[in-house]
């Protein structure tokens, strides 16, 4: 006999490729300006900043190929991003073992409504309303370290109406994905469900009402996300 006092939330998954198995996420953790040429585009300076992580809500992830433009914007950008998904945690990871934890890698979106971003920095207030909205990380099904192994280099692009807008090599990295791993490890608990939306390269920009993005990564094929 159930004890909750209401019907609990769904747990939210993401399918993995070729099979009828689903991952179950816990949080998603967002890495800023982890490739130097974004940096500098968003006005950083990549040499010298330590990483730093913002969150995404598990309810922001969508798998529909549907990407409805936002309320309360009119500046909302696209981040083609690598995600990686951990098969486990815990808390201190030396980034030798880091890779031990991934389950496996995925195609993401980091929708972002850049204004209310925009306006969270200049007043010193939290970006969540800026990134953490409904349906704000279109995501493509998994493919497991077991079929593909580790992704440390290979293209990764954005097209926008078939027009090449964002494109970098996974090798851009500032912080490549044991640092990111082990770094998160130190200040959370990181465990199983969890992902990590690996960063953007340059070229970020707006969308606007039927737009059709198409992301791609080396290795791991390519998702398509219409804008709504
Ligand atoms: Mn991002």
């Amino acid at each position: 006999m159930t004890r909750y006092v209401l019907e609990p939330a769904a747990q939210v998954t993401l399918p993995v490729r070729g099979t009828d198995k689903l991952f179950p996420v816990r949080r998603i953790y967002c890495i800023g300006r982890n490739y130097a040429d974004h940096a500098i585009e968003m006005g950083g300076d990549p040499d010298k900043e330590p990483p730093f992580f913002f969150q995404k809500n598990s309810q922001n992830v969508d798998i529909s190929g549907e990407f409805p433009y936002p309320k309360h914007s009119s500046d909302v950008h696209f981040e083609m991003e690598m995600v990686v998904a951990l098969k486990s945690g815990g808390a201190d990871i030396a980034e030798a073992s880091a890779l031990d934890h991934v389950y496996g890698y995925g195609l993401g979106l980091d929708m972002t409504r850049r204004d209310l971003q925009g306006q969270a920095k200049k007043t010193g207030r939290p970006w969540e309303i800026g990134k953490a909205f409904e349906r704000s990380a279109p995501m493509s099904a998994l493919v497991p370290v077991s079929e593909l192994g580790h992704l440390n280099q290979g293209r990764i692009a954005l097209e926008v109406n078939g027009e090449i807008r964002q494109e970098g090599d996974l090798n851009q990295m500032v912080w490549k994905v044991p640092e990111m791993i082990s770094y998160l490890s130190r200040f959370y608990d990181i465990a199983t469900g969890d992902l990590i939306m690996s960063g953007t390269p340059a070229g970020v920009g707006p969308i606007q009402r039927g737009d059709v993005m198409v992301g791609s990564i080396e290795r791991l094929g390519s998702f398509t996300v219409k804008v709504a």
